[in-house]
Formats: structure tokens, C-alpha cells, sequence
């Protein structure tokens, strides 16, 4: 089969492997979709471990295949997602329930072979049921939407409350749709593109502002501006510096900021102690998925979450190592891997 290789730094290539064959408890899939998403590239530019040789892919979906001896909840011809997060169980972490904090972490297309593939094998335990009917690649964004909810949950939006979203890439826009179901009444989005912040309306943001415009963030939290005093809520997902620095000041006194963007390891930015302090500000962190991934494909399953706008580009395995060698094409929200198409 082929498979998507990377196999040191800057190595990936599109190679003929064999074909996995389902060890006990595990699942062979055959892969629908897997969405290419920026922690692919890091993986290809040595910016964050992964354990070379290795298939890349952590967000996909697929038909079981096979099944492996002692597999229970699974048969052939199901439609399942996958979490790619592997932890122990058994860890001091684990034990406390934090399994995205688990000290033998380890992740399906990342140190085990993934998902940008015509094949894959899986545990059972990792793997979530999806209905037949459900667009056969829709379930590649029940990874991200499941990191997603993690930050939502930690957010603790009540209804009637006000969420300032910053970024609107997949995690904005999966986010502000998030906000929205959670019972915020004015969801903000800010971000740079002109598209995306159409496209964030669309998807359930009340209102959405250009970072870049001249007025902001006056135009936001000023006693004249959308959110006077700011957001109950601010949650960034943009990784970059000056969202980051941005957070706390378009919190209201006593509100959280949700940090889910993902910033170099090593950056620091620059942030006002007296400010978080007097205004009470909680800086919540928010790191993948723990226990969020059977809700996340039963909000896709159901249509409440929307997947399909955040679809930019189906690419076959063929095109898949130019595109991870590369930056996002401008504009592109999501592109996903089809093996089907070549
Ligand atoms: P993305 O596609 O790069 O989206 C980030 C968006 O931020 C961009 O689309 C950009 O849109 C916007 N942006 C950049 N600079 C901005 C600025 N100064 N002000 C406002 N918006 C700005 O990335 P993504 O896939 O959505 O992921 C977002 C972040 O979440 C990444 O850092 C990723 O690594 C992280 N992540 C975290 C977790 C977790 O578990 N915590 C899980 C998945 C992903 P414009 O051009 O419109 O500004
Ligand atoms: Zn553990």
C-alpha cells in the first residue's frame, strides 16, 4: 500500500509499504480522510518530536477492514474516528484522570504509523463508532473538534455570557461554533481575513473584527464598543505572539482567557502581572483531547457542529508530501488527504 513517510527532518515521501495486518485488539481501517493540519508541518521541519521512520496523519477517518482477535465493539464495514492520543492508564497523571497529560503519551501519526495512508492499524480502545450516513470524510475533523471541546469545557461558558475568539483558522471557526452551543449570546470573532471572518459569521459569530483595522480593540471593549469592559471568555487560537499578549486585556475583570494555539516551544511573550492580579484574570491552558473525542464525533455526526465550509482543497496521497512540505496555500482552511483519488 502507500503511505506517507517521514523519514528524518525534512524527509517525507510517498512509499509502497506493507500492508498492516491487525495484531490483537487492534483494527485495520482503511482511511476515508485525514486533514493536514499544522502540526504535520512542524513534525516535517523537526519542530516537534516524532519518532522517525513513521506514516504520518493524526486526524482520520475510515472503514474497518479487519479485525483483530479479541476486538469486541467492532466489525468489518464500520465507519469509525480515531483518537490518536495514546495513554497508559496506569501513570500517577492517568490515574487522576488527566490522559492528555499522561507521562508515556504517545500519538497515532506521530510515533506510530498514521493516517496519510490507504491503511492503518489501530487499537480498538482508540477508536469511536460513526454512522453509516455521515459524509464518508466529515469524521477527520472529530480530532481537532475534540481538542476544541477540551477548551471549551475548561472555558465554563454560561448561557447568556460573551466569548471573544482569536483566530479564525479550523480551531477558530470550530470554536466560535462551540461558543454558540455552549449558550454565548455574543460571540466575536477577530481575525485578519476578510473571508474568514464572513465565513465565522456564517458558522454562529455575532459579530467579527480585523485586528488590523484601525480602531481596534477600541472598537471592541470600549464603553462605545461591541463588548464594553470585555469578554467573559477570550479564547485564543491563533498561536501567534500578539494574540497571545492581546488575551488578557479583552477579558473582563473576573474573566478567563483559553490559551489553544500552539506557540514555539522556547517563545515567551510579554504580559502584565498587576493587570491579571487586580482585574482577576484566569489563564487557562488547554492541551488536546481527554475524554472529549465520543462527543466531538457525535456533535459532527448529528450536523451541530458544520465540517464541510472548513473543507478547502481534497488532495490524493499523490499530492500530500508537497502539501505538508508546505505552508498552507493563502486562504486554505483545511485541506484533507483522500487516498481514493490517487
Ligand atoms: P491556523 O489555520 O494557522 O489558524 C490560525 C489563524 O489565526 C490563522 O488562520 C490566522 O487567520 C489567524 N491569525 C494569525 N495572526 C493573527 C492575529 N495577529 N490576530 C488574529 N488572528 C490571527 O491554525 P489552526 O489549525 O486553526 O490552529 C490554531 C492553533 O491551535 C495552532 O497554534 C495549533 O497548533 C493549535 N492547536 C492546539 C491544539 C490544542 O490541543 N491546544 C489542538 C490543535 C491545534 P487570519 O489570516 O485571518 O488572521
Ligand atoms: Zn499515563
Amino acid at each position: 500500500m502507500r503511505a506517507v513517510r517521514l523519514e528524518a527532518t525534512g524527509e517525507l515521501h510517498l512509499r509502497e509499504v506493507e500492508r498492516p495486518s491487525p495484531g490483537a485488539g487492534e483494527l485495520l481501517v482503511r482511511i476515508e480522510a485525514c486533514g493536514i493540519c499544522g502540526t504535520d508541518r512542524h513534525l516535517f521541519h523537526g519542530e516537534f518530536p516524532a519518532r522517525p521512520p513513521v506514516t504520518l496523519g493524526h486526524e482520520f477517518t475510515g472503514i474497518v477492514e479487519k479485525v483483530g482477535t479479541g476486538v469486541s465493539d467492532f466489525r468489518e464495514g464500520m465507519r469509525i474516528t480515531v483518537d490518536p492520543n495514546i495513554a497508559c492508564g496506569r501513570c500517577p497523571q492517568c490515574q487522576r484522570g488527566k490522559i492528555n497529560l499522561c507521562e508515556n503519551l504517545r500519538a497515532i501519526g506521530i510515533q506510530k504509523d498514521g493516517g496519510f495512508a490507504e491503511h492503518v492499524a489501530v487499537p480498538e480502545k482508540q477508536a469511536f463508532a460513526l454512522p453509516d450516513d455521515l459524509d464518508p470524510i466529515h469524521g477527520a475533523f472529530c480530532e481537532p473538534l475534540a481538542c476544541c471541546l477540551h477548551g471549551i469545557d475548561l472555558a465554563k461558558i454560561e448561557t447568556g455570557s460573551s466569548v471573544i475568539v482569536l483566530g479564525g483558522g479550523v480551531i477558530g471557526l470550530l470554536v466560535v461554533q462551540l461558543a454558540r452551543l455552549a449558550g454565548a449570546t455574543d460571540v466575536v470573532l477577530v481575525t485578519r481575513s476578510a473571508d474568514k471572518r464572513r465565513l465565522g459569521e456564517t458558522l454562529g459569530a455575532t459579530a467579527s473584527i480585523d485586528p488590523g483595522g484601525s480602531g481596534f480593540p477600541q472598537s471592541l471593549i470600549s464603553r462605545d464598543g461591541l463588548l464594553p469592559g470585555g469578554a467573559d471568555v477570550v479564547i485564543e487560537c491563533a498561536g501567534v505572539r500578539e494574540t497571545v499578549e492581546q488575551a488578557p486585556s479583552l477579558a473582563r475583570s473576573g474573566g478567563a482567557v483559553v490559551i489553544l494555539g500552539v506557540m514555539p516551544q522556547g517563545a515567551k511573550v510579554s504580559m502584565e502581572p498587576f493587570d491579571l492580579l487586580f482585574r482577576e484574570i484566569s489563564l487557562i491552558s488547554s492541551f488536546i483531547n481527554p475524554f472529549t473525542h465520543r462527543r466531538a464525533a457525535d456533535l459532527i455526526s448529528s450536523g451541530a457542529i458544520k465540517v464541510e465550509p472548513l473543507i478547502s482543497r481534497r488532495i490524493g496521497l499523490g499530492e500530500a508530501v508537497e502539501a505538508i512540505s508546505n505552508p498552507a496555500r493563502p486562504g486554505e482552511i483545511r485541506a484533507l488527504v483522500l487516498p481514493s483519488l490517487g
